[in-house]
């Protein structure tokens, strides 16, 4: 048995979530799950510089790491659409070599 830090209840050593008053046992304070670094590598694979809001509210960076990491994801972004750019030109190239031999 251990006890709940949030009402001081006994509740079990397994226990997630303390039977009488709901809270999550678990949970740290001040690490918030959306602020953790892992979160925020899948959020930049997935929906990229949207991600950004992301880190510059996150308190555990400095302003210097923020802007680093900003500029960083400006030129990977930048880079990206450069690549995606000459990926659809490569595509209608091949499409026009396919109506061109009909
Ligand atoms: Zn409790």
């Amino acid at each position: 048995m251990k006890k709940c830090p949030y009402c001081a209840e006994e509740v079990q050593e397994e226990a997630i979530k303390c039977k009488h008053c709901g809270e999550f046992l678990n949970k740290k304070p001040g690490s918030k799950w959306y602020l953790k670094t892992s979160f925020l590598v899948v959020s930049f694979l997935c929906i990229g510089p949207f991600a950004l809001p992301l880190v510059w509210l996150n308190p555990h960076f400095s302003q210097k790491k923020k802007i680093v990491i900003s500029l960083i994801v400006a030129i990977v972004s930048c880079w990206l659409a450069i690549q995606l750019m000459s990926a659809f030109k490569t595509i209608s190239n091949y499409y026009q070599i396919i109506i061109g031999m009909e």
